[in-house]
């Protein structure tokens, strides 16, 4: 087993058969001699251009419907990874051909999570940010040419009669009593849907194909509707809007895209994404190369819901925050948790592309985190559940108001990070966990009688706890070993098993704590009859007072820390102050594979 494939064991071996194309495709210049016009344009303003510098073009197309999730973040870093390292281009195009469930918001977004992920459409002082509905006025005028050359036409039946007629996967389909429309009429009635005087879903405009056609896909797939609604860039200009069968392949070609990447599910859709696009060419609308379309499998993530629907119904009904809520596998949500751009990357880089969709475990991205921060981020000291240790003999071997400064490495393999000071006191906060009354086998940490090192610091013997009228322990007592301090001549002739850490309580930084884990108790929420709702995990976030060491006052939000023992933690983005600090859990370090 190679070392890659021992840190992800979940992984599968990524696979490269898209880099296969492309690298095939370059070595035979399928694309190189390809005039671009400098921007998107029909077969004439790309004539007219010069020779592409891109040697491929690829685009990310989200539809500003929605957050960006964990599997956009895959589409993402593939298109941009591809386009990087091939010496191309990257196209963001948002696939805004659906005005009712479109906004701004959503655009803003998405500029910004593509952007936080590391990646740029802006190549040499051109931006490649670009809206599908500018293409809108070139869609119309190819439907009118497909409906003159005789390949469209506009079906005035209900839609009941449209499935009707359409057939099934054993059934042929029927046509359209519409279908035999003369090209003049069917221009004049396009016109007419046009014109604002027909109401929605009154007529479609459809391809006309196959009705026979094994593929459904082909059996005269509609290409416009009419939709009076107010586009969130085009405003009131149009009450028709392209089908997004229709829309796609035109959207790759206008931007001269080389590889047009997407899921599996639209593999039937690409031979109509080919006649379409070979259709307009030979009518003189588009020219050759045109662009190919390749489809790979999606990316899923286990205990992860990635439905873009269900995510919104988390968000409305309370059971989040908010889009961000760090349990969320939205970007923004990923990006509070915690994780890093870094880090996404690197998952989606170790998944490849394959043909087949993927489920992988979550864990994937926590190792990911790890092996990004894990030579970055600085360390400190924190108690997570605190307890008080009080160190009976302090006040007669030191005096009462003695501290103890200690001093520890920012980093342990990079002096370069330099040190970090704090103190030690007659009280201390440990984690509760280090104490045990009676202790189980193999209990190394303190228990009456025992010795332990505070960590940097010295070490103490148990000697016993108080209790409350509950049973409850409310402190631990110990008595410090004298000449134990860490970093001092003979300080390890006394030779203990555990080592604990812990913060001062004269100059503990008080800070909550939001602790994470998977949002649901299945592997594979809401893809069954079982409704999402019921297998959320009650534990999916524990919040608790805690205290980090001095160093971490005033620390600024999204401030990364190794915690010693306890895994790495980011200052929270939204309401962590330097006065009123937050700090959530990224990840453990080490994987507990716990629900
Ligand atoms: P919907 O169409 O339901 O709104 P979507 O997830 O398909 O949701 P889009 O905005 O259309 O959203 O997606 C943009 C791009 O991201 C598409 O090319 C799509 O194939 C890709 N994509 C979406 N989800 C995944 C995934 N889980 N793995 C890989 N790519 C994905
Ligand atoms: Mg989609």
């Amino acid at each position: 087993m190679s070392a890659d494939a021992k840190k992800t064991p979940e992984a599968p071996k990524p696979s490269n058969f898209l880099r296969g194309i492309i690298e095939r495709d370059l070595e035979a210049g399928t694309y190189a001699q390809r005039p671009f016009g400098g921007s998107p344009g029909d077969a004439a303003h790309h004539t007219a251009g010069t020779m592409d510098p891109a040697r491929i073009r690829t685009r990310f197309p989200p539809e500003p419907n929605g957050y960006l999730h964990v599997g956009h973040a895959k589409s993402i870093c593939l298109n941009f990874g591809l386009a990087r390292d091939y010496g191309g281009v990257c196209h963001l195009r948002f696939d805004d051909t659906n005005p009712e469930k479109e906004e701004q918001e959503y655009v803003d977004a998405i500029i910004e999570a593509v952007r936080w992920l590391g990646f740029d459409w802006d190549v040499n002082g051109t931006s490649h940010l670009y809206f599908a509905s500018d293409y809108f006025d070139f869609m119309v005028r190819a439907a009118e040419a497909l409906i003159a050359d005789g390949l469209a036409y506009v079906d005035e039946q209900t839609p009941e009669q449209m499935r009707e007629r359409r057939g099934d996967f054993n059934t042929p389909g029927t046509n359209s009593p519409f279908r035999s429309r003369t090209p003049a009429e069917n221009l004049a009635r396009f016109r007419d849907m046009q014109s604002g005087a027909m109401a929605d879903g009154a007529a479609v405009l459809r391809a006309k194909i196959d009705m026979a056609s094994p593929n459904i896909n082909l059996r005269d797939p509609a290409l416009y509707r009419i939709k009076h609604a107010t586009h969130h860039n085009t405003g009131d200009k149009w009450c028709i809007y392209p089908m997004y069968t229709y829309a796609h392949p035109i959207e790759d070609a206008l931007e001269r895209i080389t590889h047009s990447i997407c899921t599996l599910e639209f593999e039937d859709q690409r031979p109509f994404y080919d006649w379409l696009l070979e259709n307009l060419a030979r009518l003189g609308l588009l020219s050759h190369p045109l662009p190919k379309q390749y489809e790979f499998g999606r990316l899923n993530l286990t205990s992860v819901m990635t439905s873009k629907r269900k995510l919104k119904a988390m968000v409305d009904e309370g059971i989040v925050t908010g889009w961000d809520d760090p349990r969320m596998p939205t970007i923004f949500g990923m990006r509070r948790r915690g994780y890093t751009p870094a880090s996404i990357r690197a998952m989606a880089e170790a998944t490849g592309a394959s043909k087949t969709n993927i489920w992988l475990d979550y864990s994937v991205l926590d190792i990911a985190l790890r092996d990004d921060q894990e030579a970055q981020a600085p360390r400190a000291m924190a108690v997570l559940d605190p307890l008080k240790l009080e160190l009976t003999n302090w006040a007669d071997l030191f005096g009462a108001d003695h501290r103890e400064t200690c001093s520890a490495p920012a980093h342990p393999q990079h002096p370069e990070f330099g040190t970090r000071a704090f103190s030690l006191g007659p009280q201390v906060w440990i984690e509760a966990d280090d104490f045990a009354e009676s202790p189980p086998k193999g209990f190394f940490r303190l228990f009456p009688g025992n010795r332990v090192r505070l960590k940097y610091g010295m070490v103490v013997e148990c000697t016993g706890c108080t209790k409350d009228a509950d049973g409850r322990i409310t402190a631990v007592q110990a008595t410090v070993v004298p000449d134990t301090k860490s970093g001092t001549p003979g300080a390890d002739t006394v030779k203990v098993k555990g080592t604990i850490t812990w913060v001062g309580v004269h100059e503990a930084v008080p800070v909550e704590l939001r602790l994470f884990e998977r949002l649901f108790t299945v592997d594979q929420p809401g893809s069954d009859e079982t409704d999402f709702r019921q297998v959320v995990n009650p534990r999916s976030k524990r919040v608790q007072q805690g205290f980090v060491e001095p160093a971490l006052a005033g620390v600024q939000a999204d401030a990364r820390y190794q915690f010693e023992r306890h895994g790495y933690f980011v200052a929270d983005r939204v309401d962590h102050r330097p006065d009123a600090p937050v700090f959530n859990r990224i990840t453990t370090l080490k994987d507990s594979f716990s629900r």
